[in-house]
């Protein structure tokens, strides 16, 4: 099984309380980007010091609705024009985001950059929509819990959405062929990458995880949010549900909750409430862990083509304990940007390859051409196969 680095937690709070000018050399910018964090941020943080919070007073999400089903079925059949089934497919909407405030070091701000073209032509390919947030919803879900409010606002403000795929911003596709098996998940409200055996039976708190997953619309959603989000408002309560998820999970070591271990718990804790509609999924990568991908890379080229989705041809790679955002990785930053840029030139060229162009090397942005231009475009073939959307959807038969 492949690991993950240990201190998933601990570096997020750092990047976050620590917000120094990025130390990248170039003056006039670093200059910029301190003026405009230290607008930002400063009131914020005095903003959060002033605030008592009260561990008395259970944290929610939002009023609580029992009847979103109902409440949904009813807007659905009110606006024809909106429907949840787009040409027999379910309407999903990636949500991904980002901080609010620049990233310490510049280079994490290009990498965001090129992670969101990565998933702007992964999902305009396949018909998906997307949503960007850098904004903190609720302050006292910051950092990996912000997911939760955000999920759950984007569900209640879009009930013709059929899914929320939450993807992380250190996440990219790396198959851009590659469709969801939607047909598969007909019986099921939440799709992550995992395997049951090592949630339920040996409880280990990277038996799934929580960078790239599916959530149905749906009333089920809204209460596994709630079970869910308990363990995450910041300051004592996360600090001390970090030392009951250390001491029920395996591998876990000392930090405060995040949202992957908790929903680990929850699942291992409360199989019989959550577990028939959670589906785990390892047959292919919904997410990838980049260590144990981003070397074979040309190997794959070699060997495979795109559309497999597994360790032949991944979908998802992602770049977990990476942080390119923040100052503190569990890798070090170089390993990582390198490897990012692999991964995206990687899928970078399943996508220029429609316009006849390729990456020279999967290190470099530079680009060379593959073909010629004729005086006959549409009648390239093979080249154009994504483009094409009866390719699609033999894609998803496939
Ligand atoms: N994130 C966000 N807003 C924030 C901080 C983080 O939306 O203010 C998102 C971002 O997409 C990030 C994800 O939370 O990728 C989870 O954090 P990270 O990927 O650093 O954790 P890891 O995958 O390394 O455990
Ligand atoms: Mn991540």
């Amino acid at each position: 099984m492949e690991s993950q680095p240990a201190d998933r937690g601990r570096h997020i709070q750092k990047s976050f309380s620590n917000l120094k000018g990025p130390g990248h050399g170039r003056k006039d910018l670093s200059r910029v980007f301190t003026q405009v964090q230290e607008q930002k941020i400063d009131p914020e943080e005095q903003e959060e010091k002033d605030r008592e919070i009260d561990v008395n007073v259970p944290y929610s999400l939002g009023p609580k609705i029992s009847d979103w089903n109902e409440q949904r079925s009813t807007w659905l059949n009110k606006n024809p024009q909106m429907p949840a089934l787009v040409d027999g497919k379910p309407r999903i909407l990636l949500v991904t985001g980002s901080q609010p405030n620049p990233c310490d070091n510049p280079a994490g701000d290009h990498y965001l950059l090129k992670s969101i073209k990565n998933k702007i032509d992964y999902c305009r390919l396949h018909g998906i929509e997307i949503f960007y947030n850098m904004a903190h919803l609720d302050q006292e879900m910051a950092g990996y819990w912000a997911k939760l409010p955000l999920i759950r606002k984007l569900m209640l403000a879009h009930p013709e959405v059929e899914w929320i795929w939450w993807m992380d911003s250190d996440a990219m596709f790396t198959d851009m062929v590659f469709a969801l098996p939607m047909e598969k998940y007909k019986d099921f409200n939440m799709i992550l990458h995992g395997w049951d055996e090592l949630v339920y039976n040996k409880k280990n708190w990277i038996g799934l995880n929580t960078g790239s997953f599916l959530l149905r619309n749906c009333q089920w959603s809204l209460d596994l949010l709630d079970a869910w989000a308990p363990m995450g408002p910041k300051g004592v309560i996360r600090l001390d549900a970090g030392k009951l998820l250390s001491k029920t999970l395996a591998g876990r070591p000392e930090f405060e909750a995040d949202d992957q271990s908790a929903l680990v718990y929850l699942l291992a804790t409360k199989k019989d409430e959550w577990g028939d509609k959670v589906f785990l999924e390892s047959s292919y990568y919904l997410h990838g862990y980049w260590v144990i991908l981003v070397e074979k890379y040309e190997e794959m080229i070699e060997k495979n083509h795109p559309g497999l989705g597994d360790d032949r041809w991944p979908f998802v790679t992602h770049f977990v304990g990476c942080k390119p955002c923040g100052s503190y990785g569990d890798y070090p930053v170089e390993r990582c940007l390198k490897n990012m840029e692999r991964a995206f030139n990687f899928a970078d060229n399943q996508v220029l390859q429609m316009y006849g162009f390729q990456h020279r090397s999967l290190g470099t942005a530079k680009v060379k051409r593959t073909r010629n231009d004729t005086a006959h475009p549409l009648e390239l073939g093979d080249d154009l196969q994504l483009l094409h959307p009866s390719f699609n959807a033999s894609a998803i038969d496939a």
